[in-house]
């Protein structure tokens, strides 16, 4: 750094130094030219001017010589005075008209000018001597012939005053062109040399710069290795357990603002000690690695897998809506770990099976810290370690009943819809004006073989946690389907048939294409068929969500919204999507009577309901005076237990075909 210092500084005054000796030379070359314009212009001007001022003196004395003397001789003096000046001036110096006459320095030449100068003289006192003895004298006497011999004489001697002159210049500029072109290339050269000290000057400092830059990516480097290690683990490239811990704690805080719920899973491996002891220190490094891989496979990408030390590993599942979600999710996360592990690895040739024991832990609301969910976790897998490995179980009793009862739920339905154990019921749906059967509303049932006949309350939730609710669905709307045209195959109309539709279905792909092939399959009109959609489902109003109603719509079906005024959601998809059937909670006509507010909630839904083109199913019709309310309301359609509990498809058909025979129809038979 010194040393750029000291180097910069010296270039700035080399540059400073060119910069003053161009100018010097400058200065000095236009002195230099002018002084010699200045002082040898004027003189070689007064060396032709004494001559011509001799030479014009010596026409009018020829004059005088040839008789004509009317005051000629007077013009004679004054040219000879005026040669007279100039030489003076050439010696002295002096200033005419024009210009200022510097004195001669050359001492030949001053010796020259001196020499005319006395002829002039000599011209002089010979003209004044001739000019008074012109009257007695003869042209041609002795006086005549020295006049012209000292002319001659003075001729000579200008002519060589002039001639020097010129030679003076001559090599005057000679030498000032030498010293001009020196001094032009000398001030080149130091200008060059400059250049090229400044242009090394650039390039050391660039190499210097590139010299730091790669100093700081090797320090960059160097503290993002530091970085990683101090929070990855080397061996699995897995975050450890001080990042793990704080991603937990960013978890737990978003969750609080969220409304969702974390869950933390401690993966211990099972008598990895014994494997270790086998293996030796190398190869169950290698083991280790390939079972973080394994276990890292098995969780969403979003969520974090962390290696604490040893064998022990952790999860962090963020972001689940719901408590039940979260134990089905971490339920099923935590078998998938243990089928991957379960699976032989290959290490130095031999083949082994891992197992682990998990201990899950979900987060409770506010107040849950990082450190607390982790120890739950903790000791829940020794419990699971406790009753022998390979399995998981939840920090607490009640949570591990629930979980237990949740994964037998869900095996259940997995064998159910393979053993074909579910059913449909069929609820009446009634026209209120015209008192006739309208259609029916599709149930689901689950013939189970040890509890019998169960509702899907007990089982629809860990349907759509764990997914199945996909395939339920499915089951639902192609049986529903084959029962509306078994209907039309034995002469009935059933009108129309409804079928509920979950959040998870709808937004899957090709649910349209789906229901379209149904229709087609079992010949059902379109506009018989009715989607009951929940409000919730739709609370999501994305361009996703907008695209399939619109193709629902472009399809013909009917769309509904089930349980209206229960999704605390915002209407505004009721603008949004074309609706057209709003089927108003059971739990606002139980409350009539009870609740004064019921009512005045019920006569607004239908309100709005009709403003916007919309029909109404009143559900959970259960009495009279609700049945009242629905008439004088005109809710055009009505469902419930006074009306009709959900009947079995036999029960149903026999219904339709009752109905259909009835010419004068009451819907309270
Ligand atoms: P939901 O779609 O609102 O169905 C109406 C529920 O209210 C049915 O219960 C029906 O039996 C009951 N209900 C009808 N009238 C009355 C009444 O007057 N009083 C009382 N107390 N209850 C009445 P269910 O069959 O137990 O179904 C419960 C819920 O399960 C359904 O509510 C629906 O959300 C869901 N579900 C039923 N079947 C299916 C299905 O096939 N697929 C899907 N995804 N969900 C279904
Ligand atoms: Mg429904
Ligand atoms: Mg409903």
């Amino acid at each position: 750094m010194q040393a750029s210092k000291r180097a910069f500084q010296k270039l700035l005054i080399s540059t400073i130094l060119t910069v003053i000796v161009m100018f010097s030379v400058m200065g000095y070359l236009v002195y230099s030219g002018n002084r010699i314009t200045t002082k040898y212009t004027p003189l070689l001007d007064a060396a032709m001017e004494m001559m011509l001022e001799t030479t014009t003196a010596h026409l009018w004395f020829m004059e005088v010589i040839s008789g004509d003397k009317q005051g000629t001789i007077e013009k004679v003096r004054q040219h000879l005075d005026k040669a007279d000046w100039y030489a003076g001036a050439m010696l002295e110096g002096g200033r005419n008209q024009e210009e200022v006459i510097l004195p001669l320095t050359d001492q030949a030449l001053r010796n020259s000018v001196q020499i005319a100068r006395r002829i002039i003289a000599q011209f002089k006192e010979i003209s004044h001597l001739r000019h008074a003895r012109s009257l007695d004298d003869l042209a041609g006497s002795n006086i005549d012939q020295r006049f012209d011999r000292v002319f001659k004489e003075f001729l000579s001697v200008a002519g060589d005053v002039e001639l020097k002159l010129q030679q003076k210049i001559q090599t005057e500029l000679a030498g000032f062109r030498l010293i001009a072109g020196g001094l032009i290339v000398g001030t080149l050269l130091i200008v060059m040399f400059v250049v090229i000290k400044l242009i090394k000057y650039e390039r050391d400092q660039l190499r210097h710069i590139e010299h730091i830059d790669e100093a700081r990516g090797h320090i960059e480097a160097q503290s993002r290795q530091l970085d990683h290690q101090a929070n990855f683990d080397q061996l699995t490239g897995l975050p450890n357990r001080a990042l793990f811990m704080d991603r937990l704690q960013q978890a737990l805080n978003h969750a609080i603002h969220e409304e969702h719920n974390v869950v933390v899973m401690f993966v211990d491996l099972d008598k990895f000690k014994s494997v270790k002891d086998t293996l030796g220190h190398q190869a169950s490094d290698g083991l280790i690695e390939l079972a973080s891989r394994r276990i890292h496979e098995c969780v969403p990408e979003e969520d974090t897998v962390s290696r604490f030390t040893g064998d022990e590993f952790g999860v962090v599942l963020t972001a689940i809506q719901n408590r039940e979600k979260a134990m089905d999710m971490a339920n099923q996360i935590a078998r998938k770990i243990n089928l991957s592990l379960n699976q032989p690895f290959l290490v130095d040739g031999r083949k082994l099976i891992l197992s682990a024991s998990i201990g899950i832990a979900v987060s409770v609301g506010e107040g849950c810290t990082a450190e607390d969910l982790l120890r739950k976790a903790h000791i829940a897998m020794h419990h699971a370690k406790v009753e022998g490995g390979n399995n998981q179980k939840f920090n607490t009793d009640e949570l591990n009943e629930a979980a237990n009862q949740r994964y037998e739920v869900e095996q259940a339905l997995r064998t159910a819809l393979v053993n074909g154990e579910f059913i449909l019921y069929f609820q009446p749906q009634w026209e209120v004006e015209s008192h006739r059967l309208a259609g029916f509303e599709a149930l689901l049932r689950w013939n189970h073989p040890k509890k019998g006949l169960v509702l899907p309350d007990y089982f629809v939730q860990v349907a759509e946690s764990t997914g199945l609710i996909e395939e339920i669905d499915s089951w639902v709307f192609k049986s529903a389907c084959a029962q509306y045209a078994e209907w039309v195959g034995q002469g009935l109309r059933p009108g129309r048939i409804s079928v509920n539709l979950s959040p998870g279905k709808l937004h899957q792909r090709k649910i349209a294409n789906e229901i379209a092939d149904l229709l087609l399959e079992y010949e059902i009109p379109n506009q018989a068929f009715e989607l009951e959609l929940t409000e919730t489902s739709l609370m999501e109003n994305s361009y996703r969500t907008h695209k399939i109603l619109e193709k629902f719509k472009q399809l013909g079906v009917r769309l509904a919204i089930d349980d209206f005024g229960t999704g605390y959601s915002s209407m505004a998809y009721l603008r949004d999507f074309s609706i057209d059937v709003l089927k108003i909670d059971r739990s606002f006509f139980t409350s009539l009577g009870k609740d004064p507010t019921a009512e005045a909630i019920v006569r607004n839904i239908v309100n709005l309901a009709h403003a916007l083109e919309m029909q109404i199913v009143a559900e959970g019709i259960e009495n009279m005076q609700q049945l009242q309310l629905v008439k004088e309301l005109l809710c055009e359609y009505v469902q419930g237990y006074k009306l009709g509990i959900p009947i079995s498809s036999v029960e149903a058909s026999a219904l339709l075909a009752s109905d259909q025979a009835q010419s004068n129809p009451h819907f309270l038979h």
